[in-house]
């Protein structure tokens, strides 16, 4: 299959490629499109043949369900059997914008969109290029991320194209996402709302608009101190988000990272086992790195954003991430965040990367200690 690229067209719409994009998908084929969280494969999402084609195109799982995106609040009676006072309060003060509903489903949506099950998510993306294809399109747009299925979500037109170029008609490029993360879900069929994946529009700004909100056990994952080690909840099975290289996660202050990764860029069994490197910090902790020994090589080295600001690390993430895999990195030592705001989105994503717990840096400096004190 021939992939058309549609290029970006500065402000204002392209109208000729919206109009060949939105006849694609009445048609029953799968266009690209970007939105503010990353770029997605569209389809009509009311065709199960349409629908079929995404999990084709991506290699996705057929019992990983999907997202509706809509290009107004009023479609969602065109899915959602049951519009409650709590999700039309949710849907004013945050769409459009990341935040995708998990609500009953009306019988039209097909079991292709919701894997079976009886409820159905859907979000109103905030992107002008998506809202426009959508409203063209006339009909809801399943629409996961446009990348082959367990690898990082794509951010840009050119990471869609590397992952899906000649597997799907077409690609509408609108420059890089400003988020850069996948939409929080947040399921409203329960009493107390349940978060089932963190993102941008964060657990905090959810509770002072409705008070108490969950947020599913199976996140918690590797992030508990006491935690199990393996995510528990459906749909969390699957590798997600994961480069090539192995993701080895580190916690603890900047001083800490600098003064662990300059052991190990020392010792000559690791860097047989994990050469190249790469290395994806904060500001704070490259700063770290360079002022103890500026003039040692610490491997293929990114700055993501500095420790205050982590939406700007999330806008970056899978793009550094993926120029790992272009650099032909092998192991990527990436910093751990805080779990609070966006750093819930951030570690979750990052402990799915990985695979592993995150390497807790003060224990394993006591540990080194100990050891050293032993041999000596
Ligand atoms: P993606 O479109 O790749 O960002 O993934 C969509 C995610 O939405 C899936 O992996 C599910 O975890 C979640 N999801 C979609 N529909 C439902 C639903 N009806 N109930 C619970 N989770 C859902
Ligand atoms: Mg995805």
């Amino acid at each position: 299959m021939k992939t058309k690229y549609w290029p970006e067209k500065g402000p204002g719409l392209d109208r000729e490629a919206m109009r060949e994009a939105s006849g694609i998908l009445r048609r029953g084929g799968v266009v690209a499109f970007p939105t503010e969280t990353v770029y997605g494969l569209g389809a009509d999402g009311l065709s199960p043949r349409a629908v079929r084609m995404i999990y084709e195109a991506k290699g996705r799982p057929a019992d990983n369900p999907l997202i509706l995106h809509l290009a107004g609040p009023e479609q969602l009676e065109w899915v959602a059997a049951d519009v409650s006072a709590r999700t039309r309060l949710l849907v004013r003060t945050f769409w459009p914008g990341p935040l995708t509903l998990v609500l009953p489903k009306k019988d039209r949506v097909p079991s292709e969109v919701t894997a079976g099950l009886d409820t159905v998510a859907v979000r109103m993306p905030d992107h002008p290029l998506a809202l426009a294809l959508i409203g063209q399109t006339g009909t809801p747009l399943a629409a996961p991320s446009a990348n082959r299925s367990g690898y990082p979500s794509p951010t840009t037109a050119a990471h869609v194209l590397h992952d899906l170029d000649g597997r799907i008609d077409g690609i509408l490029d609108g420059g890089p996402c400003r988020i850069g993360l996948e939409s929080t879900i947040l399921d409203v069929t329960r009493e107390v709302p349940v978060i089932l994946r963190p993102g941008a529009v964060t657990r905090e700004a959810l509770e002072q608009v409705l008070g108490a909100v969950a947020q599913d056990p199976g996140l918690d994952g590797y992030l508990r101190p006491d935690g199990p080690g393996t995510p528990r909840a459906p749909g969390l099975k699957y590798q997600h988000y994961a480069p090539e290289a192995r993701v080895c996660l580190l916690s603890g202050t900047s001083e800490e990272m600098a003064g662990y990764v300059r052991e190990r860029m020392r010792d000559a069994d690791f860097l047989r086992e994990n050469e190249p490197v790469g290395l994806l910090l904060t500001a704070e902790t490259e700063q770290a790195l360079r002022e103890t020994q500026g003039d040692m090589n610490f491997g293929y080295v990114r700055v993501l954003g500095s420790r205050g600001r982590l939406p700007e690390i999330g806008e970056r993430l899978y793009d550094e991430l993926r120029r790992c895999d272009l650099e032909g990195v092998r192991t990527v030592f990436a910093e751990a965040y805080p779990v609070q705001g966006v750093g819930a989105a951030l570690m979750n994503r990052l402990t799915k990367a990985s695979g592993q717990a995150p390497v807790e840096l003060k224990k394993e400096l006591k540990r080194e200690l100990k050891k050293e004190l032993k041999e000596n």
